[in-house]
């Protein structure tokens, strides 16, 4: 198994700078939720208009008009009823934890901490890693599902039965051959992220225009 993985996530960052990301919880699980299988330029539109209609505020979600919960879920793929529903529930559940939701994280112990975040639609463990480590509640390893695949196919982990088994052993080659700085991490993040999106993509990488070809051992994927 490689062991450069700072030699390649510096190729990659200096392709595709992390730049500004969100940092609040609620923020985050929002935006994950706005949208279902959206383009990030849908995604940002969507998010922008929850900002302006709604407000990135508990109690404001939970006051929120049930038509413009549902006008904004109808325009972020299917299923709106139940988005403006889980959108609607995700307030309720900060509002009974106190309201902020940064503070409850960083009272908590951090594995307790992400078993709450879990509790959240749409939050499993890429996600409940990503808000701690972009919230600076702990600097741990994240990685999206584009990240993931870009480690795999560039040999630095081995695609498992399980998708979670997968994530949790990239997550260990992060830890083992990464810095465990969170800059280093957000940085990794959106690096590879942005790297699978655009070359490194699920169905026919474009390898001819990959800075990394040379050094790649394309490893076939079969879900990822
Ligand atoms: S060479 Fe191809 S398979 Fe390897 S990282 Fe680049 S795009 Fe992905």
């Amino acid at each position: 198994m490689r062991s450069d993985l700072a030699k390649v996530v510096e190729t990659l960052a200096a392709r595709h700078p992390a730049g500004a990301v969100l940092t609040d919880p609620l923020a985050l699980i929002v935006w994950e939720n706005v949208g279902y299988l959206v383009d990030d330029g849908r995604r940002e539109a969507l998010f922008a208009e929850f900002r302006d209609r709604i407000g990135l505020d508990a109690a404001a979600i939970v006051n929120a008009p049930p038509a413009v919960l549902l006008d904004i879920a109808e325009r972020g793929g299917m299923n709106p009823p139940e988005r403006a529903r889980r959108l609607k529930a995700i307030g309720e559940r900060i509002v009974e934890l106190g309201g902020d939701l940064g503070s409850v994280i960083t009272a908590l112990p951090t594995t307790k901490a992400r078993a709450l975040l879990k509790g959240f639609p749409a939050v499993g463990d890429p996600l409940a890693d990503k808000i701690m480590l972009f919230g600076g509640y702990e600097v741990r390893p994240a990685l999206d599902s584009n990240g993931l695949r870009s480690l795999v196919r560039l040999g630095f982990c081995t695609e498992r039965a399980s998708y979670s088994t997968t994530y949790r052993d990239a997550v260990t080659v992060m830890r083992e051959h990464g810095r465990m700085e969170r800059d280093w991490l957000v940085g990794a993040w959106a690096a590879l992220r942005e790297h699978g999106k655009i070359l490194c993509r699920r169905k026919a990488p474009l390898c001819a225009d990959c800075p990394l070809e040379r050094e790649c051992p394309k490893t076939e994927i079969r879900a990822l």
